[in-house]
């Protein structure tokens, strides 16, 4: 065998495969724009790093290892050196990071910590055990591998992280006490019950037939709308009706909005009427207005500096058109159809903060209008929120679709254009009540620990909030009536929310964060689906690595029943689990097939037509049975430290 072969073992590529099997999540750290600062950032990071990867590590490649065992080495350095050296460049590199802020993919910052206490077991156990069962759903480690490389490098693991100084221990460690055979029994005992579930929604789902009633009898629900309560108040009912017990939470926002008629035309140098719709809360014009178009060109905030004084008056465009060529053919997932995941070097841009911050300095300089790129194909508009949430933006704000933009911009710099646009929005007068619908099947055995499966309610108002997030909310609801006529008594208590305002920053997950935050301590897991209608092909682990071991088990039987991919290491934001992450509760993700949702999110094709009978059904199920699995699972999932109390 010649001498250098593939060193697969090694950390790096190690990591490599763990990228490659969808690490999206991680990024090279970059934080501020010049080097130094970078390299600072980095040096504070690298302390964060995930000890989960030396773990990791030891998972090698069936060939390399036969070659280690026949005594071949690929050079001279002692492996533990090699470790180090390795694990530190690595560590000066990376480090993972979670995205914080709603919204924002991956550009925050905190880490929770495996403890070596914690890893040991899991090696060790996977020794005894003879598969890896932390592995088992993530990477598929060979049997006799994870024995041979657990014994060869636990002495190197060590000194790599204590030359790295990562002994920064926080949480207790995760490891079953429960012997192979109970683990066998838990996982027949779940499969057998999670096929009776995925039976009983296949035989009476009602989930299309309450799509149906919502997306064409109450349509479109904006948070704080008279259409949103009534989803609010029919919601209620039909959980009552299918026997579970149900309330409403509700809070106050302090103006719902009302979209009224909106034109736009260019009037010179061409005459061409355009689509226009405002932004959500939204201030009207004032009557027709127009204004000369200028377009911005910032990368940085004080770029904004040279347009000073110059947007009075003026319709701004403050983007440059979206390169829609850039845009990924065939992503994975329908997360990743919206918001594209970072990869490689990531130059992180404006943060969400400083667009803000941005927003409102083009604001004080009270231009007309402020338009948007809605950044779609085929004339579809987007939508979001203009800031701060549920009070009149400063200037009136809109998006134009992807094709008028780039027109208007192109013209613009040959020669002056000029825009009229008419946007007739209305607000509420005084805050308005939104709610958010908590139904329970109560445990029999351990009746105040919670399992939650949820979804947002709540739509923009272009389409008709079918995929975002009819479909979840649907699933939700028919969870429960699948659960309770099958006459089950979990051992925990399932709960199961329709949240409000997520497509505002998430104040019905808030609401329901307050009105619990006793009973935080006390939730095992949540789930989220909120990603359309296309089937459900995993469960992106949130980071939370050290649930692995336990998620891995109760994962194991719905992979049986339902065909998923092994559990995703990926971390996804922008939902209302986020509230729950940021508590110290575990709360995952549903990941879905793409499934139309790139053209429907948050445009006018949002339509109860998209949706997928079968695969929704089967998301439906499968919430109800990993509710199940969680509720009976002889121990809880360990929670992780929260970035936030409950109070705020
Ligand atoms: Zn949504």
């Amino acid at each position: 065998m010649p001498r250098n072969i593939e060193r697969p073992d090694t950390l790096l590529d190690s990591l490599g495969r763990v990228f490659q099997q969808g690490l999206g999540g991680m990024q090279v750290v970059t934080g501020g724009n010049d080097r130094e600062q970078q390299h600072q950032n980095t040096r504070k990071r690298q302390q964060r790093l995930h000890i989960w990867f030396a773990a990791q590590w030891t998972v090698p490649r069936k060939s390399a290892l036969r070659s280690r065992e026949a005594g071949e080495s690929a050079d001279t350095k002692s492996e533990p050196e090699e470790v180090e050296q390795q694990f530190h460049n690595w560590t000066c590199q990376f480090s993972t990071l979670r995205g914080r802020n709603r919204g924002q993919h991956s550009t925050g910052q905190q880490i929770h910590w495996l403890s070596w206490d914690a890893i040991v077991p899991r090696i060790t156990n996977s020794q005894e055990a003879g598969a890896s069962r932390y592995d088992e759903g993530l990477v598929n480690p060979t049997k006799d591998g994870a024995m041979i490389r657990s014994r060869r490098l636990l002495p190197a693991i060590v000194r790599a992280i204590v030359f790295s100084g990562l002994m920064m221990l926080q949480v207790p460690p995760a490891s079953s006490q429960r012997t192979p055979d109970q683990q066998h029994s838990y996982r027949k005992a779940m499969e057998e019950a999670d096929q009776k579930i995925a039976d009983e929604v296949k035989a009476h789902s009602e989930l299309i037939k309450n799509l149906a009633y919502l997306t064409t009898q109450i349509g479109p629900r904006l948070t704080g709308s008279p259409q949103m309560q009534a989803a609010s108040d029919w919601t209620l009912k039909r959980f009552r009706d299918y026997g579970v017990e149900a309330h409403l939470e509700t809070t106050k926002v302090d103006h719902a909005w009302t979209r009224g008629s909106e034109t736009a035309s260019i009037i010179s140098p061409i005459q061409r009427r355009i689509g226009i719709h405002a932004y959500g809360w939204s201030k009207a014009t004032d009557g027709e207005v127009s204004g000369t178009v200028v377009t911005l060109d910032i990368q940085k905030p004080s770029d904004l500096d040279t347009y000073k004084g110059k947007l009075k008056g003026a319709v701004v465009l403050a983007r440059k058109p979206a390169d829609l060529s850039a845009s990924e053919p065939n992503p994975e997932n329908a997360y990743d159809a919206v918001i594209p995941p970072q990869r490689g070097v990531v130059n992180q841009g404006m943060s969400w903060r400083e667009r803000a911050e941005l927003m409102r300095q083009i604001r004080d300089e009270e231009p007309k209008l402020i338009l948007s790129d809605s950044g779609k194909p085929d004339s579809l508009f987007s939508m979001t929120g203009a800031y701060p949430s549920y009070n009149a933006s400063g200037v009136p704000m809109a998006f134009l679709t992807h094709e008028d933009y780039d027109l208007i911009w192109r013209l613009s710099q040959s020669g002056p254009v000029t825009l009229k646009a008419n946007l007739q929005s209305t607000f509420s007068a005084k805050p308005v009540p939104a709610s958010i619908t908590v139904a329970e099947i109560k445990g029999l055995e351990l009746s105040d620990e919670r399992v939650i499966v949820g979804g947002h309610l709540d739509s923009w108002d272009l389409g008709q909030g079918a995929l975002d997030n009819g479909t979840g909310a649907m699933a939700v609801l028919e969870a429960a009536r699948a659960l309770e006529s099958l006459g089950w008594k979990p051992k925990r208590t399932i709960t199961f929310v329709l949240f409000t305002g997520e497509e505002q920053g998430g104040i019905g997950a808030d609401t329901f964060v307050k009105n619990h935050a006793a009973e935080l301590p006390k939730i095992d897991g949540v789930l989220v689906l909120d990603t359309g209608t296309g089937k459900v092909f995993s469960i992106a682990l949130e980071n939370l690595w050290e649930t692995a071991p336990l998620m891995s088990e109760i994962y194991r039987p719905l992979q049986e029943v339902f065909d998923l991919q092994p559990l995703s290491t990926r971390y996804f934001g922008a939902s209302d689990h986020v509230e729950f992450l940021d508590k110290g509760v575990p709360a995952y993700f549903c990941m879905q097939l793409p499934a139309h949702y790139r053209e429907a999110h948050h445009s006018q094709t949002d339509t109860f037509d998209k949706v997928i009978p079968d695969q929704i059904n089967e998301g439906a199920a499968f919430l109800a049975a990993w509710a199940w699995n969680v509720s009976e699972m002889p121990q809880p999932l360990p929670h992780h430290e929260g970035t936030k109390d409950a109070s705020e």
